[in-house]
C-alpha cells in the first residue's frame, strides 16, 4: 500500500526573462527534505525566449493524453467498486504513480502539480481500509472503522476527481496551444497567411479558432533587479521567499522607508552603504521579470506569457533539420538546427558546424557491409544450418544501427565500425 511510499518532494521552477527580451532561464528548485522549508536550486538553463514553453508543448502533447486515460479507467474502477478492500487500494496506488508519471514529462509539471495533499488523504484511507486496519486493533470498534474509511474514500476521490478533470482540461488547452504555435509563428505553413505578421495571424487564429486563446490570465510577476549572468546554482531560498509575501507591497514599503539623506550625509551606517555602492560599481545589472510556478492554474499563466512574449517580439519559429522539432532562431535567421542535447551528448546545433550527417555515404557504408555478410553466408552455408538465420538477424541489427547514424545519435566512424560486426 501507499504507505510504504515516501512523500514526494515540492518543487519549484522560477522562469526568468531579462531585459534582453531574447533569452530566458529556467531554475529549478528542490525540496531540501521531505517537509523542509528549504529549498535548493539544482538545474539552471538559458535558451532562446519561448523555447522552454515549445519543449514542454510537445513533451506534453505527446504523452500526456495517453497518461490521462489509463487515470480514467483506474478511476472509473474505484468508484464503482467503493469498498473491495484489496482492488481499490491497488487502483489508488496506481493512480498515485499515474500522477508522478506527469510530473516526470517536464519539469514545469513537477513543480505545477504538488502531490503532498494527496498522499496524506490517501495514507489517511489506508489506514482505515487496511486488514487489519491498527485503528482496529486499538478500538475494536468496526462500526467507527468503516464510516472513517468511507469518509476517507470520499476525500480521496475528490481530490482524484479533481487532479484528473484539471489535466484532462489541459490536454484540449495545450493542444491549442501547440496549433497556435505554427499558425501564429510558423512562416512555412498556411501559404495564405504569408503576408501577415505574427500578431495578425494570432489575431486572426484567435477570432477564428479558439476564443479563448490567450484570454485569461493572471500573470504573477515579479520584478526584480540582479547581477547579469549570476547563477542562482545550489543556492538555497525558504517556502515563504518563493510564495512571495502575502502583506501587499504598499503595506511593505511603509516600514522600509527610509530617509535617504539622512542615511548618505548623516554619520549612521554611512560605510555600509558605502561598501554596497562600490560593490555594485563595475558590476552589470539587468532587469528582471520572473514567473514562479507552484500549482496547477501556473502552467496555463505561463504559456500565455510566454507566448504573448514570442508574438509580440515577431520571431519566426523553424523545424530543425536534424530532431524535427521547433526551434527559436537565436542569432540569424537561416539557422537550421536546433539546441537540444540528443542521446549521443551533442546537440543538433553542433552539427551545423562539424559533422553534418551525410545520409548518402550512411547507405552505401550499409550497402557494402550487406555485400560482405551476404557473401559470407553463401560461402558457408553447406556447412552451417544457421547462416541463414544469423544473416538475417544481422541485418535487423545493421538497419537499426543505419537509423541511429541518421538520428546523430553514432559518428560515421563508429557507424562504420559496428556495421561490420
Ligand atoms: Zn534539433
Amino acid at each position: 500500500m501507499i504507505s510504504r511510499k515516501s512523500k514526494p518532494v515540492d518543487y519549484y521552477v522560477r522562469l526568468v526573462y531579462s531585459n534582453s527580451f531574447t533569452r530566458e532561464s529556467m531554475e529549478i528548485y528542490r525540496q531540501k527534505a521531505r517537509d523542509a522549508e528549504e529549498f535548493v536550486c539544482i538545474e539552471q538553463d538559458q535558451l532562446p525566449a519561448g523555447q522552454h514553453m515549445i519543449e514542454f508543448l510537445s513533451a506534453t502533447n505527446r504523452t500526456l493524453p495517453g497518461i490521462v486515460a489509463e487515470m480514467k479507467r483506474s478511476f472509473g474502477f474505484v468508484l464503482d467498486n467503493t469498498f473491495d478492500h484489496h482492488l481499490v487500494p491497488v487502483y489508488i496506488e496506481k493512480l498515485f504513480d499515474l500522477c508522478l508519471e506527469v510530473r516526470k514529462i517536464h519539469p514545469w509539471w513537477a513543480a505545477s502539480l504538488p502531490l503532498g495533499q494527496l498522499w496524506k488523504n490517501i495514507n489517511d484511507y489506508s489506514f482505515y481500509s487496511i486488514h487489519p486496519s491498527p485503528y482496529l486493533i486499538e478500538t475494536y470498534d468496526e462500526v467507527d472503522r468503516l464510516l472513517n474509511e468511507e469518509t476517507c474514500w470520499r476525500t480521496v476521490v475528490d481530490s482524484l476527481q479533481s487532479v484528473i478533470s484539471r489535466l484532462d482540461a489541459y490536454i484540449h488547452c495545450l493542444k491549442s496551444f501547440e496549433d497556435a504555435l505554427t499558425f501564429c509563428l510558423d512562416k512555412s505553413t498556411l501559404e495564405p497567411l504569408s503576408g501577415l505578421s505574427t500578431l495578425q495571424r494570432a489575431f486572426v487564429f484567435q477570432s477564428f479558432f479558439d476564443d479563448l486563446l490567450l484570454n485569461s490570465s493572471n500573470v504573477k510577476l515579479t520584478l526584480h533587479l540582479q547581477e547579469t549572468g549570476s547563477s542562482p546554482l545550489g543556492t538555497t531560498v525558504t517556502r515563504t521567499h518563493l510564495h512571495g509575501s502575502d502583506e501587499s507591497y504598499l503595506q511593505a514599503t511603509e516600514n522600509k522607508n527610509m530617509d535617504f539623506n539622512s542615511i548618505f550625509y548623516g554619520s549612521q551606517a554611512i560605510g555600509e552603504i558605502r561598501d554596497l555602492v562600490s560593490m555594485v560599481e563595475g558590476k552589470k545589472v539587468e532587469m528582471g521579470v520572473s514567473i514562479i510556478l507552484q500549482s496547477p492554474d501556473d502552467i496555463y499563466m505561463v504559456c500565455s506569457y510566454s507566448f504573448f512574449r514570442l508574438l509580440c517580439s515577431n520571431v519566426r519559429i523553424k523545424r530543425c533539420r536534424n530532431c524535427g522539432e521547433y526551434f527559436v532562431p537565436l542569432n540569424r535567421s537561416d539557422e537550421q538546427y536546433c539546441c537540444r542535447m540528443q542521446k549521443n551528448g551533442k546537440r543538433c546545433r553542433d552539427l551545423d558546424y562539424s559533422d553534418k550527417i551525410d545520409t548518402d555515404k550512411l547507405l552505401s557504408i550499409y550497402r557494402t557491409a550487406y555485400k560482405t555478410h551476404n557473401a559470407r553466408k553463401q560461402r558457408t552455408k553447406k556447412n552451417n544450418i544457421n547462416a541463414e538465420e544469423k544473416f538475417k538477424s544481422w541485418i535487423v541489427f545493421a538497419k537499426q544501427l543505419l537509423e541511429h547514424a541518421k538520428a546523430g545519435e553514432l559518428s560515421i566512424e563508429e557507424y562504420s565500425e559496428l556495421i561490420r560486426k
